[in-house]
């Protein structure tokens, strides 16, 4: 590299570079970045956050040899853990020093991002954070926009397993851009958060996710995907009814036009009494949950009668318009549904259950 004549006021860090990591990328999925250490004395050593990639292969060249380097104008930011870090920019300079300092090149332990990976069987905790090494088997639904204290943030929940164990994990913000199913992860800074009486994995603003070649012998163990109870507020609801053939070998649906009283079905050309169709009710909720998050969520013919059935009002189910009242009116359900699932599998009045 072409040397330029040093400033006076040029600031020059020289010491050893221990461990630079591999490439990095922040969890917005823009920034590109690579961490290492550079050791200042014989015991002192701070950390080094590059955001130039193109200085990645200089840096860990540097790293893995025995001589000291010169860093020439690096920023010194007060670093997230306490202390100093240096950050290298565009314009700082890495020089191989010819002088040789008065202390050696320690051995260095490796980076804490690189320490091992946690089992998920070991993460039944909340509040443990660390790196994952995952294969991500499925997602539980799309990426949904979510408003959080923090603003609105897409949100994108799947299942993950590694040898040990098999494990829901929320992707937040753009991490939900970066992961896709099938492929395998080393996830760094994760948590895992209380949801719903369960454990979840929960990506953080400093989550890094690379991929790593695929995991074989994940876990795949699914019984932990059980029900979820949760309270919501119905914001919208809108009931449709569609009348089916009575030919139990048909039951296709079966537009009435007017209001005489036998009908011929399209599908299989029977003639029938309307009062014989068999009548389908589905529900479309919109609601907000306990987590401010705004959902969709359908609810079968038998899921509403039973819930109808508890509250007496049976006879509801045959007039749509005044059900979506009645539903609007209370406002507040518990609601049953499979993790990942929006069909409600059931339904109770919050303020009438004890
Ligand atoms: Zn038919």
């Amino acid at each position: 590299m072409a040397k330029r004549k040093l400033d006076m006021d040029d600031l020059i860090l020289t010491g050893y570079l221990h461990n630079t990591t591999n490439i990095l990328t922040s969890s917005s999925g823009t920034t590109r970045y690579f961490l290492s250490t550079i050791q200042t004395s014989t015991n002192d050593c701070k950390r080094v956050v590059s955001f130039c990639p193109e200085k990645h292969e200089e840096y860990q060249r540097a790293a893995s040899m025995d001589c000291a380097v010169k860093l020439i104008n690096p920023k010194l930011k007060p670093s997230s853990q306490g202390g100093i870090e240096v950050h290298i920019l565009r314009q700082t300079t890495l020089e191989i020093s010819s002088e040789k300092p008065t202390f050696k090149k320690l051995e260095m332990p490796p980076l804490e991002t690189d320490s091992p990976e946690l089992l998920l069987a070991t993460m039944n905790k909340e509040n443990v954070r660390g790196t994952i090494n995952v294969k991500l088997l499925w997602f539980l639904g799309e990426i949904r926009q979510t408003p959080t204290k923090f603003g609105v943030k897409a949100r994108r929940e799947a299942v993950v397993a590694d040898r040990s164990s098999t494990m829901k994990i929320t992707f937040w913000g753009n991490t939900t851009q970066l992961v896709e199913t099938g492929k395998s992860y080393r996830m760094k800074n994760i948590s895992t958060r209380m949801y719903n009486g369960k454990i979840t994995i929960n990506t953080l603003q400093s989550t890094e996710i690379e991929v790593i070649p695929d995991i074989t012998n994940a876990k795949e163990n699914v019984d932990f995907l059980q029900d979820i109870t949760e309270t919501i507020v119905v914001d919208q609801i809108k009931i449709t009814q569609n009348f089916k053939c009575s030919n139990t070998v048909c039951n296709k649906n079966i537009t009435i036009i007017n209001n005489e009283p036998t009908v011929k079905c399209d599908s299989c050309n029977m003639k029938q009494r309307v009062k014989n169709l068999n009548k389908v009710t589905t529900t479309v909720l919109n609601a907000t949950t306990e987590t401010n998050s705004k959902m969709k969520y359908i609810l079968f013919q038998e899921t509403m009668e039973s819930f109808l059935a508890l509250n007496e009002k049976e006879i509801l189910i045959n007039d749509p318009d005044r059900l979506e009242d009645y539903i609007l009116e209370i406002e507040h359900f518990f609601i049953c549904h499979a993790d990942g699932s929006d069909i409600i599998t059931k339904l109770q009045n919050k303020d009438t259950t004890p």
